[in-house]
């Protein structure tokens, strides 16, 4: 039986391992197959304190992760394939073994959503991102275009103008559907303009982004754009398909927590961008596992006395 077990391995589930490593609680991670998050889809982090000089997505996540098993996390990189959070113990499955656990710390986050046209995954980190906040200030003076029409692709748009010589929005619709405050900020900011009922086909370029091919679908007219980058803000997924039915989720299919780290089911945490469709940073989402791993701690503790209590009766 383990006293936690943390599923997910992006800055949430590891600094969440590091603090129940130093409780001496031996957290088992299940880290998925492709560990470290959405971090290992990004290049600089300008904006994770401590890095002056900056470092790169994939170093901070390895050093995560060796941060956390020299206080012993066992990490084991595989997809957790179901849970039984039902029954006492809690019990986690992979594809090959059952895990059961006193707590589990969910902290599988949160995928950005993708356009899913040729050379967007290949000029990923080259040009094409999906987060203004981490990779904006690389594209000072440049080209910049935003594909969406929410309030993710405003808000993205607005803070890319602080960098970009033009923002350029493309949505495929003929009106936002950012909410009226974003959307007339948006559309009276004077380096930005729409390009409506537009949709992009394919992102060009050899080694970066250098062009867009942007179909207008109200006159069927088909374009190469030159272009420096493109910032995709068509919505985020929660990765919370293994828990639905058992945790309750909110509108947004986000785990739903009243105090940002306990859900519906005693014993279990959650932590970072699972929870938390606002802030999405990887020093939030650090912080969050932080506070999930001292709770599980705390219920770890209450859950001995009252162990304890009865035996003595
Ligand atoms: P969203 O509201 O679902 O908007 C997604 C946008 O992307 C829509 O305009 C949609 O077009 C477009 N889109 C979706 N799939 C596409 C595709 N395959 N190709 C081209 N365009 C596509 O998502 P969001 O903007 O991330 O916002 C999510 C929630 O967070 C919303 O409730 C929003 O209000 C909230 N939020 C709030 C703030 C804020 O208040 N500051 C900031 C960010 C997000 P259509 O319009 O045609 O559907």
């Amino acid at each position: 039986m383990e006293r936690v077990i943390i599923i997910g391995s992006g800055p949430a589930g590891l600094t969440a391992a590091v603090y129940a490593a130093r409780a001496n609680l031996e957290p088992l991670v299940l880290a998925g197959g492709l560990y470290g998050g959405q971090l290992m889809l990004t290049t600089d982090v300008e904006n994770y304190p401590g890095f002056a000089e900056g470092i790169m997505g994939p170093d901070l996540m390895i050093r995560f992760r060796e941060q956390a098993e020299r206080f012993g996390a066992r990490i084991q990189n595989v997809d957790v394939t179901s849970i039984d959070f039902a029954n006492r113990p809690l019990s986690v499955r992979t594809a090959d073994s059952r895990h059961e656990a006193e707590t589990v710390i969910v902290a599988t986050g949160a995928s950005a959503r993708w356009l899913g046209i040729p050379g967007e995954e290949r000029l990923r980190g080259r040009g094409v991102s999906s987060c203004a906040t981490c990779d904006g200030a690389f594209f000072r003076d440049k080209r910049i275009f935003v594909a969406g029409g929410g309030d993710s692709a405003a808000e993205e748009a607005l803070f890319l103008t602080r960098f970009g010589r033009s923002v350029t929005i493309v949505h495929r619709r003929d009106r936002l559907r950012a909410s009226k405050i974003m959307a007339a900020r948006v559309l009276s900011h004077e380096k930005i303009r729409v390009l409506w009922n537009s949709v992009i086909e394919e992102v060009l370029g050899i080694t970066h982004v250098t062009e867009l091919r942007i179909k207008n679908v109200a006159n069927g007219k088909v374009a190469d754009v030159e272009a420096d980058a493109l910032f995709v803000a068509i919505g985020h997924t929660p990765n919370t398909a293994v828990f639905s039915g058992q945790l309750d989720l909110d509108e947004r299919g986000y785990v739903a927590s009243p105090d940002g780290t306990s859900t519906n089911i005693e014993g279990v945490f959650v932590a970072g961008d699972v929870n938390d469709f606002r802030y999405r940073q990887a020093v939030t989402a650090a912080g969050a596992g932080c506070r999930a791993a001292m709770d599980a701690e705390k219920y770890l503790e209450a859950l001995e006395f009252k162990v304890d209590s009865l035996a003595r009766l």
